[in-house]
């Protein structure tokens, strides 16, 4: 499988790559991977994309993300694709599908939401996946990307 990438192969990891240009950061965030001194990160933003124009590209050596990870990927940059790297071999690459709701991955906006006064857990559904809207199972009050906080 011929993968061109724009900064050094790792041999074991996954790369992220079609992230939206100015989403790189958020995305680093959202996996916790600021502060993690275990894994060697690389990253570059406002890459050329044939595709879309200009993308943002993360790899992660020894890493290998679970699904709740991936959807928290999807509602952040719906265009990402993983691909995972095993003896600098891809063995697996596969566009990030956004779920039709998240459990216990994000808060809902309103505080006032029960979900955010008692111990129940958060539950969005996706009702939007472009402008990426989310409705509150519990309120139904929207929460949009740019205010959506992970857990
Ligand atoms: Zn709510």
């Amino acid at each position: 499988m011929k993968v061109k990438l724009s900064v050094s192969a790792i041999e074991n990891g996954t790369v992220i790559d079609h992230i939206p240009a100015t989403n790189v950061f958020r995305v680093i965030r959202i996996l916790n991977l600021e502060f993690d001194t275990q894994h060697q990160l690389l990253f570059g933003d406002n890459l050329r994309s044939q595709k879309y124009g200009k993308k943002g590209l993360i790899k992660v050596s020894d890493k290998f993300f679970e699904d709740k990870e991936i959807n928290k990927i999807a509602i952040v940059a719906p265009t990402a694709t993983i691909i995972e790297i095993r003896n600098y071999e891809v063995v697996s690459k596969k566009q990030v599908e956004v779920p039709n709701e998240i459990i216990n991955i994000a808060r809902c906006v309103n505080p006032n939401c029960i979900t955010n006064i008692e111990n129940i857990t958060p539950h969005l559904r996706i009702i939007d996946s472009k402008e990426m809207r989310l409705q509150c199972h519990y309120c139904e009050k929207i929460t949009t990307q740019k205010n959506l906080s992970f857990i």
